[in-house]
């Protein structure tokens, strides 16, 4: 195995870092105001993934429903590779939390601690002095507690910032799991922002090693005009420029946080970080040539100088996803609180009574998909039908639970006249019908 080459990015300004700048302050402050914001009591947003449920601006997803969470998922997943289809690696550079927090938050801090990337190495290459102890200290103590921050965060998302504060605040033996938790992913992040770094994004993201399948030559991304800046080339004072815009200078590379040369073509290593553009931005207008040889574009505008961005493959997965979507809509809009069964007890017959009814037993499971307490009764919708519970089960449903028991149905014979009748029933809380559904009764 090749020994890992560690990089040392020059600090990136400019133009373009400074919009980035202003967009993590936007996404960070995002990221840690949504865990607080709740719609009727509830977080807006929860990814409870040990109890597989999930709230989706303000739509909760239990266990039960499977049909609504993978349809979201796969629009999700539509939604990405049309996004990237599009707009290639936009996500990476501008949104994703590896690299807001990893170029925006870790190397500021190690810049601010250890300066720009010749001081560091020289740092790094250094005897122990006190000087170093200290500055290699705080900077681990400062990512320490960075990543025991995002850790907080991350659980905020699964388990809520009131569970969370339980943890928090109350004896530590009460919540030893949990606290784990936290321990561990702290330990996670610190690892992966301390030193794992940009190969999270070259070696172990999926998203990335799938750049090659969604994009195309019209996809946007951070690319290196070849037409215009080859033949590459020193440049030489007081001599007439033959060649093409690119002066060699590797600025470019200096700065990338993934070690890459962009005039090597579409990598899948660039996370689209913008730093190359600015650095090349700020070398042209050094030298006096016009900016942009590196800039958001695509391999059709530079060789056919053809801007194209709806595609049929764009069209195509757009379809796609308005289809997904209004499916989608469909289910949230027609789902009911409750998912009822209510079925015949295995091996039974019916039975006559003599004050002229007839009874099926049945086995019933009522499922709550809210995530609120529902105290529910279910009614029969024919008046002439009786429901008749074995033992007195308690159909209040705690948040995302679950009733179950045994029922007898009795109908009048006069209201029965085929032996399969479909049996309508309802269930309601507080005189508010919150599903219907149907079972089979049996009879003559
Ligand atoms: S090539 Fe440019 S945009 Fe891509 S990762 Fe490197 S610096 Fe960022
Ligand atoms: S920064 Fe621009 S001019 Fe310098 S090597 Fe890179 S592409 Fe060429």
């Amino acid at each position: 195995m090749e020994a890992r080459e560690w990089i040392y990015p020059q600090k990136p300004t400019g133009k373009w870092h400074t919009r980035r700048a202003w967009f993590t302050v936007g996404i960070l402050a995002l990221l840690f105001a949504l865990p607080f914001v709740k719609i009727d009591g509830q977080p807006v947003l929860l990814l409870n993934v040990l109890e597989r449920k999930f709230i989706i601006f303000g739509i909760f997803i239990g266990p039960q429903d499977y049909w609504l969470f993978g349809l979201m998922m796969l629009s999700f997943m539509v939604f990405i590779v049309l996004f990237t289809t599009v707009f290639g690696r936009l996500w990476c550079g501008w949104a994703c939390p590896q690299t807001v927090f990893m170029e925006m938050v870790f190397r500021k801090i190690e810049y601010a601690i250890e300066g720009d990337a010749t001081r560091q190495k020289l740092l790094n290459k250094a005897p122990w002095t006190s000087d170093k102890i200290i500055k290699k200290g705080t900077k681990y103590f400062l990512f320490l507690l960075v990543s025991f921050l995002i850790a907080n965060l991350l659980l905020s998302y699964v388990l809520g910032v009131d569970e969370l504060s339980k943890v928090i605040s109350e004896p530590l033996e009460d919540h030893l799991t949990l606290f784990a938790g936290i321990v561990a992913f702290t330990a996670v992040f610190y690892f992966n922002f301390a030193w794992l770094r940009d190969q999270a994004c070259t070696v172990v993201c999926p998203y990335g090693r799938l750049q090659s399948v969604f994009i195309d030559r019209n996809t946007i991304a951070v690319a290196y005009d070849h037409e215009r800046g080859e033949q590459r080339g020193k440049l030489h004072k007081n001599q007439e420029r033959t060649i093409g815009d690119c002066i060699d200078c590797h600025q470019c590379v200096a700065v990338c946080p993934t070690g890459i040369d962009i005039r090597n073509g579409l990598q899948m290593e660039c996370v689209n970080c913008t730093a190359c553009i600015d650095a090349c931005d700020s070398m042209m207008d050094r030298v006096g040539f016009e900016k942009g040889l590196i800039r958001y574009t695509s391999e059709n505008a530079i060789e056919n100088k053809t801007r194209k961005l709806i595609t049929p493959r764009v069209i195509g997965y757009a379809a796609i996803l308005l289809v997904l979507w209004s499916g989608l809509g469909f289910m949230v809009a027609s789902r009911s609180d409750t998912q009822t069964s209510l079925l015949r007890a295995p091996g039974t017959q019916y039975i006559e009574n003599p004050d002229g009814t007839i009874s099926n037993l049945y086995t019933f499971k009522i499922f709550n998909k809210t995530n609120k307490l529902i105290k529910t009764t279910i009614k029969i919708k024919d008046q002439r039908g009786k429901l008749i519970f074995a033992g007195n089960p308690d159909l209040t449903l705690q948040p995302a639970g679950m009733s179950e028991g045994t029922v007898f149905i009795n109908m009048p014979k006069s209201a029965i006249t085929q032996r399969k009748t479909k049996l309508p029933l309802a269930v309601y809380q507080d005189g508010k019908e919150l599903e219907v559904f149907e079972t089979t009764f049996l009879g003559r």
